[in-house]
């Protein structure tokens, strides 16, 4: 059923690999930093849920019944705050290791990077949150911009090109993945929410 997609999976992994090699300079993520899946509210498509979900049957039941309970406590929470509801990913363990690593979403595979996107106004830059907590790019960041100055001490004059959104990936796929279907996108909690 996922075959196109886990084949497109490994593609994206090759790609990310690549860019997190050309990235090295700045990037800080290392086992044991869980910092992405600890406040989020993890935006995810159709496919990518349904792939995710897929998975929970591959777990032990008391693993199996650890999530949907953590699923049903946020929810609960959820359902009474009002705004943008940021929580721990429920699929993360309490050793501070995703359950489902092969399975996670986009968003999770991208966490770390910059992405440098070309808008009317220039090369707009997204860094990671993480770069708030002296984390990744942290070093030529002033806490508002990005130094570019401070590129020349990692032998860097500046990073550009690289662009990490699924909108770029979907828009850029080779012909054989013109049949993969994303879906809708929404905040992973969404997905589980009684309509
Ligand atoms: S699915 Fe896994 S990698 Fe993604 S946020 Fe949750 S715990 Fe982290």
């Amino acid at each position: 059923m996922f075959s196109l997609y886990k084949k497109y999976l490994e593609l994206i992994d090759n790609i990310l690999e690549a860019e997190f090699e050309s990235q090295k300079p700045f990037i800080k993520c290392k086992k044991g930093c869980s910092l992405c899946c600890e406040v989020g509210d993890y935006p995810f498509s159709r496919l990518e849920m349904e792939y995710l979900m897929a998975g929970i049957l591959t777990l032990d039941v008391q693993a199996q019944k650890k999530i949907k309970a953590e699923i049903k406590r946020l929810l609960e929470d959820k359902a009474s705050f009002n705004g943008r509801f940021m929580h721990r990913c429920p699929f993360l363990s309490e050793e501070k290791t995703c359950v489902l690593y092969k399975r996670r979403g986009l968003v999770c595979r991208t966490y770390g990077l910059a992405s440098f996107e070309n808008s009317e106004n220039g090369v707009y830059v997204k860094l990671p949150e993480c770069v708030n907590e002296g984390l990744n790019y942290s070093e030529v960041f002033d806490g508002k911009d990005l130094v570019v100055e401070k590129f020349k001490n990692f032998g860097v004059d500046i990073p550009i090109n690289h662009s990490l959104s699924l909108n770029y990936y979907e828009r850029n796929l080779p012909d054989e993945f013109s049949g993969l279907e994303f879906g809708e996108i929404r905040p992973m909690l969404d997905w589980f929410m009684q309509k």
